[in-house]
């Protein structure tokens, strides 16, 4: 076994590998960019080197200095994690030239899989199934569209070189053939630098179906059974779930087989997942080969108890497979969703920021060392294996503009499908997160939605479903506002600072017997104007004709307990400024205090100071220095996350100064101008 190995990558990838290396006595060495300095997976590890800036070109993708740092730190092995090098043959290349060991397949097998037209003809030969269709070198338009023709509409055209779903065209009809094989060439060239396309047979309603396969350099292969990753969103993966619904052991053994099949007729070493596309009777066929570990590999983990880090780093130090096929077995069924700060309500735009508030369900960070821990009926089950987090980021850490949004994977685990999805709604309800627009509720409409706990699995699923996935926003009931208000009113009275907020204490009041007071909150959709009517002991609130008597029961640092008229309500209150996050009932829900004598306040102060909402890039400055301005002009443009945001002057005012020019990087929260109420 290594002593010590680099790994080249970021975020969970970099802190799980980091956790089976630390767990079988392996040294660690982080690489992280300028944004990463403090980030979770440079404290994971045992050292860190640093090399380059934020931008991936410029730190993550730099092979030179990652093989610097492996030299320097004296690691034997480099780990690519995913993304970034990991199917970068010249990367492979260039470790084994230093001396170091690529902790993935030999180059020849990255390279023999990178094209799909290649793989496909590979495949062809091992007698792998394939798609109908037509992957060969005659690129003539005439002949593609006679080979269209042949294999019968909708075809699919995809970039040979491609990825990322990027230049894939559905054709319906042979008049169209033409004019979307020119466009699928055009982006292929433009995105891969390469115009061969291949065609496929469209397959209505098909479902993606994956197998993870490893292999030794002594030749023995074995698969890990199949993941079913059908739901997903313009191509990309949103849950993943093992076994596949549905999955006979006659049609597992057959992938199994056939996925085997494709490793060894590349000389594969290392782990790998082979993609197949399926229809719904089950028939199948390959797709293309992923030369590395796969985001999703926690839920085969999960069903068997391997720990494929641990494969991979026995395996590329010389060792045999831990396990032969015969010992392999399923052990319950598991279920991944892939937490995202991105605003589904919005097209998934992507949402950068900071972690303010941060709470994950009961859960081990990463705890498969001990499998007896998966087992049922263990009674610290729930914080010992069957719900997982894999994830690079803490409280107060932020999400930049430079990587993947992602903040977490959510992994669990149940003698059964009905109990993994129960256990996933539960664990998704018990994410807490504060700050940044997440996915959370719509992963937790999705695993509740009908067509998927009932296993009506296909890549369309999501795109069939919106009214469901996306219902139209409901008013915040009296339930909800009594949370809010409770947590607000009692901040008041003992002038205590709600969580995070140093503005809550406005000690100044004088809360008189009966006093009476309105309290305005609003969401996206709706303004409520609560009235409050102070009692010994509690409140009346009323909101609309409904009015209850309300009694703050509990409070600790961020939970309350009400009793509003004859009920209890239970929840969490998180302020972070005039914003109050209430998470109840499963549900969490943003109102906004408007608060009148906070606002007047808040005004002036801000007036002076108008910051970056989030880091990003000046791109127009529409101000000049001196200029008076109306309330809501737009001052300057700021491009974050490849979006433009528009800062506007919060009042009638006057331009003071210009502190950044257009081009400039600016920190979150920094001051972009100063600005004079008039
Ligand atoms: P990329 O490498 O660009 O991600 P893939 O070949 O892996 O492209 O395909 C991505 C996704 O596109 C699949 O998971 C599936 O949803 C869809 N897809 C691919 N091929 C077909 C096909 N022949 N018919 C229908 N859908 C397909």
């Amino acid at each position: 076994m290594f002593k010590k190995i680099l790994i080249a990558n970021r975020g969970e990838i970099a802190c799980r590998v980091a956790a089976t290396a630390h767990r079988l006595g392996v040294k660690s060495v982080a690489v992280y960019s300028d944004a990463d300095a403090d980030a979770k997976h440079v404290a994971a590890c045992d050292e860190a080197v640093l090399i380059g800036p934020a931008p991936a070109q410029e730190s993550y993708l730099r092979a030179d200095k990652i093989i610097e740092a492996a030299l320097a730190t004296g690691a034997q092995a480099i780990h690519p994690g995913y993304g970034f090098l990991s199917e970068d043959e010249a990367f492979a290349v260039a470790c084994a030239e230093a001396g170091l060991v690529f902790i993935g397949p030999p180059a020849s097998a990255i390279r023999a899989m990178g094209s799909k037209s290649a793989a496909k003809a590979l495949m062809e030969k091992a007698g792998v199934p394939l798609v109908p269709g037509y992957h060969g070198d005659n690129q003539d338009a005439g002949f593609l569209r006679m080979q269209a023709d042949r294999t019968g509409y909708p075809v699919l055209l995809k970039a040979s070189a491609g990825g990322g779903g990027k230049g894939m065209r559905i054709v319906e009809k042979s008049a169209d053939f033409n004019a979307a094989l020119a466009s699928c060439k055009r982006e292929a060239i433009n995105s891969f630098g390469d115009d061969k396309i291949l065609i496929e047979k469209y397959l209505t309603r098909p479902r993606h179906i994956e197998i993870q396969v490893f292999a030794d350099a002594g030749g023995n292969c074995v698969h890990l059974f199949e993941r079913d990753c059908s739901v997903q969103r313009r191509h990309q993966k949103v849950l993943e779930e093992a076994p596949a619904p549905g999955m006979t052991a006659e049609r597992r053994n057959a992938m199994g087989a056939a996925a085997v099949a494709a490793a060894m007729a590349v000389g594969y070493v290392g782990a790998g997942t082979v993609e197949f596309i399926a229809n719904q009777d089950g028939s199948f066929y390959f797709m293309e080969m992923n030369t590395r570990l796969q985001v999703e590999h926690p839920v085969t983990e999960m069903i068997t108890g391997a720990d494929l880090v641990e494969w991979q780093l026995r395996v590329a130090s010389g060792e045999p497979l831990p396990m032969t096929q015969e010992q392999l077995a399923i052990d319950g069924h598991a279920i991944e969703a892939r937490i995202y700060a991105e605003n589904p309500e919005k097209g998934f735009l992507p949402s950068i920021g900071t972690l303010r508030y941060l709470r994950t369900p009961q859960a081990v960070a990463f705890a498969l060392s001990a499998s007896v821990a998966l087992k049922d009926g263990d009674e610290n089950g729930a914080a010992s294996g069957h719900v997982r987090i894999d994830s690079g980021v803490r409280e107060g850490d932020s999400i930049s503009p430079f990587y993947d949004p992602m903040i977490a994977k959510l992994i669990v685990r149940g003698k059964d499908r009905d109990a993994a999805l129960a256990r996933m709604s539960q664990a998704l309800s018990e994410y807490r997160i504060v700050g940044l627009a997440t996915n959370i509720a719509f992963l937790k409409r999705l695993i509740e939605s009908k067509p998927f706990s009932n296993a009506e699995l296909d890549t369309g699923l999501i795109e069939r479903n919106q009214n469901a996935l996306f219902p139209a926003m409901q008013p915040a009931s009296i339930r909800t506002l009594a949370l809010a208000a409770a947590a607000l009113l009692d901040s008041e009275r003992s002038g205590r600072s709600a969580a995070g907020d140093p503005w809550a204490d406005t000690s100044g009041w004088r809360l008189n017997g009966g006093l009476q007071r309105q309290l305005d909150f609003s969401d996206e959709e709706n303004t409520y104007a609560a009235t409050v009517r102070y009692r010994p002991g509690g409140w009346v609130i009323r909101l609309g004709a409904a009015s209850s008597m309300m009694t703050l029961v509990e409070r600790d640092a961020s939970s309350l307990t009400v009793k509003l008229g004859g009920e209890t309500v239970r929840g969490t209150v998180i302020r972070d400024g005039d914003a109050f996050h209430v998470f109840a009932g499963g549900e969490h829900r943003m109102l906004d205090y408007i608060d009148p004598m906070a606002h007047a306040g808040q005004a002036e102060a801000e007036g002076g100071r108008l910051t970056a909402p989030m880091p990003g890039k000046i791109v127009s400055v529409l101000v000049g220095k001196g200029d008076t301005v109306e309330k809501g002009a737009p001052l300057l443009i700021m491009e974050a996350m490849k979006m433009e945001h528009t800062i506007a002057a919060p009042a009638k005012g006057l331009v003071e100064d210009l502190l950044y020019a257009v081009g400039d990087q600016v920190a979150e929260g920094a001051q972009l101008l100063s600005f004079k109420i008039v």
